[in-house]
């Protein structure tokens, strides 16, 4: 399978984080527009949050939604499955791996979302064999994040400290990154692992 080339991936990123802002997912949606923050590192982990800079001695700037990806977690390799931050495996993680490399064997690709998320139908992990599909679920889960995280932020402003930090995948992330698969169709066919989309080429 071919790896999602730079370009595409930017253009990708940019799409799903204005898709955020036009769903209603995110409050004060010009503004996360305006300073989302895109950037590509060497590893292999991707995440997505809120950021300050430090722009002095204990002074910190405006909060920012950002999106990190390694150029290592663009793509799908057959023993790993897409790489999605499961750096550390535990047994429970450990199993959907091995469902990946099962998976591998028999020639398709399995996108392998978090243990608890893994088997839902909307967010969890599919079968498909283009590398975009992959891509494209990894960044709206990481947008998810971003929009999650400035949602907090942008209330915290208006109702100060006693706003509850989100939980990373809890209930708000949830909901936002099934809107944007929904959108973008990254849906199983029931009762298998494969892609909606895929199905749909196929016939
Ligand atoms: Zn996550």
């Amino acid at each position: 399978m071919e790896r999602m080339d730079r370009k595409l991936i930017l253009e990708t990123v940019d799409m799903v984080a204005r898709t955020a802002a036009t769903n209603g997912l995110v409050h004060k949606p010009d503004e996360f527009l305006q300073l989302f923050t895109f950037k590509v590192t060497n590893g292999q982990g991707a995440n997505g949050g809120i950021h300050r800079d430090k722009i002095g001695e204990r002074k910190w700037g405006k909060p920012y939604p950002i999106v990190r990806l390694g150029v290592q977690s663009h793509h799908t390799s057959r023993e790993r499955g897409m790489a999605l931050n499961l750096k550390k495996h535990t047994g429970k993680v450990d199993k959907v791996w091995q469902q990946a490399s099962l998976f591998a064997k028999g020639g398709d690709w399995l996108m392998v979302e978090y243990t608890h998320i893994h088997c839902h139908p909307v967010i969890g992990g599919f079968v498909s064999d283009n590398a975009y599909y992959h891509g494209l679920a990894a960044i709206c889960h990481e947008v998810a994040h971003a929009a999650q995280f400035w949602n907090h932020e942008v209330q915290c402003d208006a109702k100060c400290e006693r706003v509850k930090a989100p939980v990373a995948h809890g209930e708000e992330f949830k909901h936002i990154y099934r809107n944007l698969r929904r959108t973008f169709g990254l849906l199983r066919l029931k009762g298998t692992w494969l892609l909606d989309e895929q199905r749909a080429e196929a016939a």
